[in-house]
This record gives C-alpha cells, structure tokens and sequence, in this order.
C-alpha cells in the first residue's frame, strides 16, 4: 500500500502505536495540536535536530528501512549523549514522496521507535507532508542535564587528557566491505547500519568533571579540531593509542587501506571524544570502555598527530588524503 492511499491520518494511525518509554514526563502523546511534557525541575534543558535525505544519507543498497530510522536516532540520541545529558522527547517530520511504501515508512518507524525505547525516548509528536523530492526525516529531540553541568565543547585546558570511547572508525569500515561485498565482518557491518549513542558513558564523563566533550559523527580528525578551536588549545594525539577493533584492522588489511584513515576520517561512530582533567589519568585507565589518546596542549588551535616517537603531523579537519606528505614535520628539528 502506498501512503497515498492511507493519506495523511492513516499514515499517523499507522506509526503512532508503542511511541512512549517513560510515560512519567508525557501529559499528552500523539493526539493533539502540541504534546506536553514535563521538565525536571532544577535541570537546563537541552534540544537538537538531525536531518536526513534519501539518496543523499542513506541508499536502499547499503541500508535497510529499520536501520534508517535506528541511526536517525542515533544521531540524535548522540547529540545528548556529547552534552553528557540525559534524552527524553523526540518530535519527528517526515516529508515523503506520494508512493512511498506504508511498509517501507512503518519499518523506519520501527527503528527509530527501537533505538528510542533503548534510551527511554518518547516520541511524542510531529508533522506529515507530501513532496515531490526525496523521502526527507527529521528528528528533534529533547534532552536534560543538571542545572549548568552541560559539558561544552570549549572547556579544554592545556594539561588536560584526550579521551575517546571503545573503537573508532569501524563504521566506515562496515561501510567499506558492504559496498565491496565482502561477507562476515559482522561486528563492522552492525556499526554501520545500527550505531548506538553513548548515553551512559557521557553522562558518567560529565560525572567524573569532563572539560570538553563531542560525539564522533565526522570522523575523530574533525571533532578533534571542533574542541582545539572552541576551547582555544592544541591537541596532541599518539596515532597507536587510538582504538581499533581487531576485525576493522582485519578489514582494513584486506582491503589495503590504513585503518587510521577510517579513524580520523570516516565519521558516523557515535562514539565520544572527550577531554578530563590529568587527575583523571588513573580512573580512565581502569575504565575498560575508555582510551587515553592524548594531550591538551597551549596553541592557536591545531591537532598534532604523533605517528610515532619520532615523526608528527598537523591532522587537517576534514578531507584528508592519506597522510599529505606536505603536512609532515620533524619533531627534532
Ligand atoms: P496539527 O494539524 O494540529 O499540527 P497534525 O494533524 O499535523 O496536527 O498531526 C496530528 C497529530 O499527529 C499531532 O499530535 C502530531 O504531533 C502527530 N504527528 C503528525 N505527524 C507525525 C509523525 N510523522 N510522527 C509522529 N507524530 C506525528
Ligand atoms: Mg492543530
């Protein structure tokens, strides 16, 4: 059936079943001309939107419908997660072309319902439209964290320590072999099509007295650059401290790329970029889902990657080819 047929209202009979996980903070759901909500008291509210284009982020070919509507989530689940707050109420819009698939619209639906109910999102509300482009979806989303505690971008100081969680790149990674049919490489291929938020982790960041914090949707190499510029610092990193995952290194050796690449360029990890006060050296390194990879250092806001013990690079924020070999400097010199 296409959502022609059903029309506008149909189309909300049809999502607007098993949308509420805390039913707490929900005075009203789907239903009326505004949901309403509840705030807690003594909280700062957070909120963030995060668009997506058929055929510009996602393709039938490398991305089921459910998979869609998960990482629409995510990526906003993700935003919250990089304040080290709390989310709490979605609203989505979705313009669609006349003879989208209802199936098609209720599997996205499904995704985005399933990564909300994992994170205890409601999602309570939004707007329908035709459109003659492609299939476009908006989430916004609400989120809280203790009254003036939002961890920034720009908090950085020089001595702090450079923090990310779990593995970096493994998206891109997945994104490779699928598009090069490679079978197995499960682990990478489930990073990229359902990318989880890193809700519990931000929030225990801002606990333990986070300076900066950014999730990674652009690849390590920029969101590195987004804190050394806000916060007005360097950033130095060492290239074998930041984390891999054994089968993205096995992917990467297959496919005959550097995995690093995939690091510090490839994006859509949803994983957290942080920076801690050095007296925190001792807690990150006990916490098995964190890494140390560097150092905040005093500078005009540029990110130094450390290749080893003799050779360092200034990283570019976006675009980069390959370790330019322009960019190479000596240390010793
Ligand atoms: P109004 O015309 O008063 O703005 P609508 O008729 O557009 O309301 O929507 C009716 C109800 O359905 C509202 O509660 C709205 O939030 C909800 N809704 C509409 N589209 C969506 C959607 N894509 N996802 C979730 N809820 C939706
Ligand atoms: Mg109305």
């Amino acid at each position: 059936m296409k959502v022609s047929d059903t029309g506008e209202f149909g189309f909300i009979d049809a999502i607007k079943l098993n949308t509420l996980s805390d039913e707490t903070t929900v005075v009203k759901g789907i239903g009326d001309d505004c949901a309403v909500y509840r705030a807690t008291p003594e909280y700062d509210q957070l909120i963030t939107t995060d668009m997506m284009v058929r055929g510009i982020h996602f393709s039938e070919q490398t991305t089921a419908p459910f998979d869609v509507g998960y990482r629409l989530g995510t990526a906003n689940i993700s935003d919250i997660a990089a304040m080290g707050g709390i989310p709490r109420q979605a609203v989505v819009a979705v313009a669609m072309p006349a003879d989208t698939d209802l199936g098609y619209m209720s599997a996205i639906f499904d995704g985005l319902k399933e990564v909300c109910h994992t994170y205890k999102v409601n999602l309570i509300g939004g707007d329908t439209v035709t459109t003659t482009g492609p299939l476009t979806l908006s989430v916004t989303l609400v989120g809280e964290v203790p009254k003036g505690q939002a961890v920034l971008r720009s908090g950085a100081q020089p001595g702090d320590l450079v923090v990310v969680s779990n593995t970096i790149g493994n998206s891109a990674a997945g994104l490779a072999v699928l598009l090069a049919q490679i079978k197995g490489f499960n682990f990478c291929k489930r990073a990229h099509q359902r990318p989880e938020p890193q809700i519990k982790l931000g929030q225990w960041l801002r606990q333990q007295g986070a300076t900066a914090l950014n999730d990674i949707s652009d690849g390590l190499s920029s969101e590195l650059h987004e804190i050394a510029k806000a916060s007005k610092v360097n950033i130095e990193i060492k290239g074998m401290a930041i984390p891999l995952h054994e089968e993205t290194k096995q992917a990467a050796q297959l496919l005959g790329v550097n995995p690093l690449d995939w690091a510090l360029y490839g994006g859509e990890d949803f994983q957290l970029l942080g920076t801690v006060p050095q007296a925190l050296g001792p807690l990150i390194e006990a916490h098995k889902d964190l890494h140390c990879i560097g150092q905040v250092t005093v500078g005009p806001g540029k990110v130094i990657l450390y290749t080893d013990e003799e050779e360092a690079l200034f990283l570019e924020p976006k675009g980069y080819d390959h370790f330019k070999t322009t960019d190479r400097m000596n240390i010793k010199e």
